[in-house]
């Protein structure tokens, strides 16, 4: 696995202390090759776009944990992507990348790495779920 140092620079080892259970950002796609910075924007984007009380995701590369992205951090992202494009916000969020974010989740009641967002899905080869590395991801929509 590469070193990414455009997201790693921005995670915490921990979530905000109070903050709900974060759920997961997968950074890699089906291939196992780290997302590039516009696509994992689209999916933090997503990902806290859908759910206002989330304050934290964690972040997950084939399987490892590689730490905390709080929501201001986030934000931070998708307004850095936003500018350079002279674009609002809001019209950025759709994305500019050939991903759509997708949903996933993990089957086992109560999983805290629920909920999950990925780029890429593949039915032959679905990721594993952080918490339950033998358990195979579920694809819930595009
Ligand atoms: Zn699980």
């Amino acid at each position: 696995m590469n070193d990414q140092p455009w997201i790693t620079e921005r995670l915490a080892q921990a979530p905000p202390l109070g903050a709900p259970a974060p759920g997961t950002v997968i950074l890699n796609d089906s291939k196992g090759e780290i997302l590039d910075e516009g696509a994992a924007t689209d999916l933090f984007a997503a990902y806290f776009g859908s759910d206002d009380t989330q304050m934290a995701v964690r972040v997950v590369a084939s399987g490892d944990t590689l730490g905390y992205l709080s929501r201001t951090q986030a934000l931070d992202l998708i307004e850095l992507s936003s500018r350079g494009l002279g674009e609002s916000i809001a019209q950025f969020l759709p994305g500019m990348s050939t991903y759509a974010p997708i949903s996933l989740r993990c089957p086992i009641g109560g999983c805290p790495a629920n909920p999950i967002v990925a780029a890429t899905f593949d039915v032959m080869y679905p990721p594993r779920c952080p918490e339950h590395p033998s358990q195979p991801l579920e694809f819930v929509r595009s």
